[in-house]
């Protein structure tokens, strides 16, 4: 393979490192964990959660997520549900543009070494 070839890729995997790299900055806030959300019934004979057809209770939303290898819960309202799910998808991206930047790294990563290689 000709040197410039090599140089050529070489200088599009390193702008595409960098746009990766730019988009990272552009992420908001992350959270771990997963929002849940439920509706229960109570123990209270008659109550309408155990009518026909049921109208249980709720809707109830919860954080989880492990800290430190701890199980970690949180109540949330329906605002702060929406709110944390927008951080856990954050969370989500950043991880998908890290994985793609180390993809991307490795393969500049080989064309740089070849040209160090190479007299
Ligand atoms: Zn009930």
């Amino acid at each position: 393979m000709p040197p410039t070839n090599t140089a050529e890729r070489l200088a599009e995997y390193e702008q595409r490192y960098r746009e990766l790299a730019a988009e990272l900055a552009t992420i908001g806030l992350i959270q771990s964990g997963s929002v849940t959300r439920r509706y229960t019934r109570c123990g209270t004979p008659g109550c309408k959660c155990h009518a026909d057809p049921p109208q249980p209770h709720g809707p109830y939303y919860q954080w989880t997520a492990k800290i430190n290898g701890k199980t970690v819960t949180r109540r949330l309202t329906e605002r702060e549900a929406e709110l944390y799910q927008e951080w856990i998808a954050n969370d989500r991206r950043l991880r998908r543009l890290i994985q793609q930047m180390r993809q991307v790294a490795a393969k500049a990563a080989e064309l740089r070494l070849k040209q160090a290689a190479s007299p």
